[in-house]
């Protein structure tokens, strides 16, 4: 990816370069530490009853094998709290899941675990470039998404300034982001693209905004839209990602590399899972995540199913890090959509669109089913100076993103071109598939 903006490659803590015996070493030493407090949570005493699973069974990290799985719903059949391991008095903040997928689940967090997640997220923060005398502009949502908070502290812990704007008011947003010469972006790349657009709207170049890195998490992101967005805004794109069950934003991030994200693996043990079979797929296939969060005091967790789809790479990478990485997130088991038996994942989709001039980023997955069998229809923007063009372009530039679809993903879907800004814009995490099959 072509920048105008390099980045020096530093590490922010040494545990992030830890020669890979030391880091196994650690690892069992900490799950078991970590399966000896979890005993007392009823659903783990439970679990650790009918399995015979004390915490000196775990004596290699192939021992973690023998624990159970945590999901969702293990989470919402304990609600609110029935996962913490200290006593309730030991909580000092409580956060839920953005509710993407159905009732919130909380999480809590003692002092501890507070600090554990800012150096965390100091640690993506700096890989991904950011120093000291950056200012950061935070248009994640504040609130119970971890999102704005995880950065603000991660931000504050690196020594930069953070400007805690949270979400919404996006001319607000520009204008202060040019008064207070923000650098660094924290946002969802969706929320990006706004930005970009209503700076034009405005009769700005949004590369003419002082930003020179971004950092983007909580929902998917292709590489295409990626540089899409970079050179829209002139800035340099990092990843990372989190979510509230493992610990929030901080479970891994980009390096200077820009070739997976780096798990900090010296708090979270990562597998990566066929979802049926629930058998380890090979290093590079693609399966879902699986998180043990160990070192987390007052709500550890153990192989909590992520439902995001990603593969891992554990080849050595130039920055240093010893650690795992991940690729991006493909998609969510909960949004795969099996189209006349075809696995289908929105990025999928945008991957198609994207290389289709003369549409925006900006799209839809709609789903129903009028007789017996699912049909998906892809609802997308052309851009204004396309919209107004004759209508045999417009059949021309359907059947072009038909094609590209058919190429990415195998199969014809309908294509909807709709007029510049008729999809509705969100601050936070894009909603990308509508299935109206159950309405
Ligand atoms: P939810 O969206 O499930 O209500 P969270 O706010 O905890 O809860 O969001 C976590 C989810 O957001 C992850 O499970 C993942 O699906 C998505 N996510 C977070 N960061 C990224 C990222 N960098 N790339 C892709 N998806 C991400
Ligand atoms: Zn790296």
């Amino acid at each position: 990816m072509e920048s105008r903006f390099a980045i020096e490659n530093r590490i922010w803590n040494d545990a992030e370069s830890l020669p890979r015996d030391q880091l196994r070493a650690l690892q069992v030493e900490r799950l078991r530490d970590c399966v000896a407090r979890v005993a007392q949570v009823p659903f783990y005493k439970e679990a650790f009853a009918r399995e015979k699973v004390t915490p000196d069974a775990i004596q290699s990290l192939d021992d973690l094998r023998r624990l159970p799985f945590t999901t969702k719903a293990d989470l919402r059949e304990h609600y609110p709290l029935g996962f913490l391991a200290v006593p309730r008095e030991k909580v000092v903040r409580i956060h839920g899941s953005s509710g993407t997928t159905g009732r919130p689940t909380f999480v809590a967090y003692t002092k501890d675990d507070l600090a554990l997640w800012s150096d965390l997220c100091a640690r993506f923060l700096v890989s991904g470039g950011l120093r000291p005398e950056h200012t950061v502009h935070i248009a994640f949502g504040y609130g119970l998404f971890t999102g704005g908070f995880g950065l603000h502290y991660g931000v504050e812990r690196v020594g930069a300034t953070v400007v805690p704007v949270s979400s919404g008011n996006t001319p607000r947003q520009i204008m202060l982001m040019q008064d207070l010469g923000a650098q660094v972006l924290v946002s969802t790349p969706s929320y990006a693209l706004q930005i970009a657009e209503v700076a034009r709207a405005q009769g700005l170049d949004p590369r003419e905004l002082p930003l020179e890195f971004a950092h983007f998490g909580g929902e998917p992101w292709t590489q295409d839209m990626g540089e899409r967005i970079e050179r829209e805004l002139g800035l340099m794109a990092f990843n990372n990602y989190g979510l509230s069950e493992v610990i929030g934003p901080g479970v891994s991030g980009d390096c200077a590399a820009r070739d997976g994200m780096h798990i900090q693996e010296d708090h979270f043990i990562v597998e990566c899972l066929d979802p049926d079979s629930l058998e380890p797929v090979a290093e590079g296939e693609y399966g879902e995540l699986v998180f043990t969060a160990m070192t987390k005091q007052a709500m550890p967790i153990i192989r909590y199913r992520t439902r995001d789809i990603a593969a891992l790479n554990a080849s050595p990478c130039p920055c240093g890090r010893t650690t795992v990485r991940m690729s991006r997130i493909v998609g969510r088991t909960d949004d795969m959509l099996i189209i006349r038996g075809v696995n289908l994942f929105p990025s999928q989709i945008e991957e198609a669109l994207l290389r289709v001039e003369g549409v925006a980023p900006q799209y839809q997955i709609l789903i129903e089913r009028p007789g017996a069998l699912d049909v998906v229809t892809v609802r997308v923007e052309m851009r204004p100076e396309v919209f107004s063009d004759k209508m045999s372009q417009m059949q021309a530039l359907r059947e072009r993103i038909d094609r590209e679809i058919q190429v990415v993903a195998g199969i014809h879907v309908n294509v909807e071109l709709v007029e510049p800004q008729s999809i509705e814009r969100t601050p936070g995490k894009a909603k990308r598939v509508l299935d109206l099959r159950n309405t």
